[in-house]
């Protein structure tokens, strides 16, 4: 066979694929190798979507829902989106303003892809969620990295975000609860990021709401076009299914924003994946229609966890982690033990590193680096008590073993 060498675009050149998903495929494969590993490292809750929206999934399939759609969705579930962003944002939406994607990933793409060009720069705060960065450079433009510090609750400070803004800032991107250090920000908190939004009318707002019901600090939810009704008219509010109703597979997120900017997407969407998924549409009406009372009950069962493996790594000498008001994640401050010494003699450098020798020790995790701050390691605890306990058994072990340890430097 002739080699020949894929020209490859140079907007792949500068990506690189979800380190999340690239860790957890490599995992996967090492299990079915026979390795025993606890896989910590996806964000997808372990429950079952619920039966009801399983149900409503079926009959969709048996009345023959095969068709394509409308590229934005089906009006019975652009209407339910409205109710819910009603009922629980206080935000009041008409259909034309919502458009359903294929997860909320695409929301973001579509929303870079319809409204960046090069050069413009895009706010990302971090640590952040892998995709913002890499999507923006795939439309051509450029992240601007804020870093938000763990001493100030990795939560964006105002003062950092006026600093940031430039007459090329295209968009900010604001993510509570946040992925990957589960930071929820107060309605205060957002007030104070609105006030600084409020002097710079070229900037637009994305707000990705996707861990909105993943709560546990007993506080309400607030969105950021809800706190100030003057920034609605510039502000993409992105959400989705995945998480709360445990559909990550099926893959369907939304956007609702201005008309003119869900219009752009719109076209750009019609363009790549047209609708998404028919059956999909009415399980995710019945999600949003449906009984919300589950909710509750997983709410309490991931804050259980999470108090147990936040008890169990801050008694890890050397480990440390703040406790996360939402999401299903610690991000966890590993850096006393980054010049430190495996058994096997190889020097922990980085918090790569760190990673890669807790997978042979067993657990996997993603290293906060690929969130856009070294010196941590991301955990989701979204699986059973079993592992979770199997995982910090093994966590507090791989660490005793690490020398020298300098467990007062973090
Ligand atoms: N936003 C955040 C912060 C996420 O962590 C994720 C997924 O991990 C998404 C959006 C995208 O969700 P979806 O699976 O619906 O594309």
């Amino acid at each position: 066979m002739e080699n020949f060498e894929i020209p490859l675009a140079n907007r792949v050149k500068i990506i690189v694929e979800s380190k999340t998903l690239a860790l957890n495929a490599r995992v996967k494969k090492m299990q079915a190798e026979g390795h025993s590993i606890v896989n910590l490292t996806v964000g997808e809750p372990d429950f079952p979507t619920p039966d009801h929206v399983k149900a409503a999934i079926k009959k969709a399939v048996d009345d023959n829902r095969n068709k394509y759609t409308a590229v934005e969705g089906i009006i019975e579930l652009r209407q339910a989106i409205c109710a819910k962003f009603l009922r629980e944002n206080e935000l009041k939406y008409a259909p034309e303003q919502i458009l359903v994607s294929t997860g909320g990933k695409q929301v973001l793409c579509n929303a870079m892809m319809a409204t960046v060009e090069k050069g413009d720069e895009v706010i990302v705060p971090v640590p952040g969620w892998v995709s913002y960065a890499d999507v923006v450079k795939l439309a051509e433009g450029t992240p601007i990295f804020v870093s938000c510090p763990e001493d100030k609750g990795f939560k964006l400070q105002p003062q950092d975000l006026e600093k940031a803004i430039t007459p090329r800032t295209k968009w900010v991107i604001i993510n509570s609860c946040n992925n990957p250090t589960g930071a929820k920000y107060s309605r205060s908190e957002l007030r104070a990021l609105c006030d600084v939004l409020l002097k710079h009318p070229h900037v637009m707002i994305l707000t990705d709401d996707m861990y909105e019901h993943m709560s546990y600090d007993g506080q309400p939810f607030y969105t950021a076009a809800q706190i100030e009704p003057k920034l609605y008219g510039r502000t993409l509010v992105l959400n989705g299914v995945s998480k709360t109703y445990s559909m990550t597979g099926y893959r369907l997120g939304y956007g609702a924003g201005p008309l003119a900017l869900i219009k752009a997407m719109l076209k750009v969407q019609s363009q790549s994946t047209t609708n998404a998924t028919a059956v999909v549409q009415y399980g995710a009406i019945e999600a949003l229609n449906g009984d919300q009372g589950f909710i509750k009950g997983r709410i309490q069962t991931y804050k259980a966890r999470r108090d147990f493996m936040l008890e169990a790594l801050n008694k890890v000498p050397g480990l440390r982690c703040a406790v996360p008001e939402g999401a299903f994640y610690l991000f966890i401050n590993c850096k006393s033990f980054l010049s430190s010494k495996a058994p096997g003699g190889k020097t922990i450098g980085s918090d790569m590193d760190f990673v890669e020798y807790l997978i042979e020790q067993g657990v996997a995790s993603v290293p906060g680096s690929s969130f856009g701050a070294e010196g941590y390691f991301r955990l989701s605890y979204a699986t059973d008590d079993q592992s979770l306990k199997l995982a910090a058994e093994r966590i507090a072990k791989a660490c005793a073993a690490l020398k020298p340890a300098d467990v007062n430097a973090a």
